[in-house]
């Protein structure tokens, strides 16, 4: 989903953001396949065991096909029971063995062996489709998005969540609404700061359209937020304009766009309550040493 030109996604994109069942055309023994069933790297997500990020590295030995034929017929076995080397019914059947299969692909913990996560693919006439996964998407985003539920407060938090659970149920329109109230919100937010400062003119903020606010804000708002109000544009295009399925395929970009704003927040905060903490004991230091 990460891609926007609807390519076949890469193998990380299909374990970690591709909504279960959404299929893709590729030859049988394509090496997009063979990339995804025989994955060599490593992928970055959250441990929901550790319950902080973690790298989880692919198992060997576990990853055979665990049914290597969608429909084991009797006449299949019959071929393979009379089947001598080269019979042409042998290789015919192993072809479609090949061609229709489902294969998982198993991944552990770099902490800890026993935390996992499988993935369990269905190859089928031509097409591949993700069609399990442990823990599910939903899941893995959510304790992912965690950490921001003090900068968004309790309500956009739940929103933000609901956008993550539409998108894992295939709803794309239904979770731009809520990014898009996420959006807003940020905006809104600075509003009320600068409404307090002398100088502004709430008026001409009102009558002015979304680009032009975020210009009227530009100082108390994130950096990232005014640098990317395409996110903006498109989630509003979304919800007016494009199919469900462009905006699933463009739901990861807008949703890691809105994460760096709330990085920004989030950061911003941190180094607040910092310097708070710091203020504080150095002037405790001062009042000892009077
Ligand atoms: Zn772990």
């Amino acid at each position: 989903m990460a891609n926007l030109n609807n390519e076949f996604p890469s193998p990380i994109e299909f374990f970690l953001e591709i909504p279960l069942y959404g299929s893709f055309e590729v030859e049988p023994n394509s090496e997009l396949i063979k990339e995804i069933e025989n994955f060599k790297g490593s992928i970055d997500a959250f441990c929901l065991n550790c319950k902080k990020p973690s790298t989880f590295k692919k198992m060997v030995g576990i990853n055979e096909p665990i049914l290597g034929h969608l429909s084991k017929s009797i006449k299949d076995k019959k071929i393979l029971a009379n089947a001598k080397n080269q019979n042409p019914l042998l290789i015919r059947w192993q072809e479609s063995n090949l061609n229709n299969r489902i294969f998982n692909v198993n991944f552990s913990c770099a902490r800890d062996n026993s935390h996992r996560m499988h993935f369990c693919f269905k190859v089928c006439e031509g097409t591949i489709q993700k069609i399990g996964q442990y823990p599910s998407i939903a899941d893995l985003n959510m304790t992912e998005i965690g950490k921001y539920r003090n900068v968004l407060g309790e309500t956009k938090y739940k929103e933000f969540s609901r956008a993550i659970g539409l998108v894992s149920h295939k709803i794309g329109i239904g979770s731009f609404v809520y990014l898009r109230r996420i959006f807003e919100n940020l905006v809104e937010e600075a509003h009320q700061e600068a409404k307090k400062t002398d100088a502004w003119d709430e008026e001409f903020y009102n009558s002015s359209r979304v680009n032009e606010k975020i210009g009227l804000l530009k100082d108390i708002l994130p950096e990232s937020l005014v640098k990317n109000t395409i996110i903006y544009s498109i989630l509003s295009k979304g919800i007016h304009e494009l199919s469900e399925e462009d905006c699933l395929n463009h739901f990861s970009s807008l949703k890691k766009g809105i994460e760096i704003i709330l990085d920004e927040k989030l950061e911003k905060l941190k180094k607040e309550a910092k310097i708070k903490e710091t203020e504080k004991s150095l002037s405790e230091i001062k009042s000892k040493l009077k």
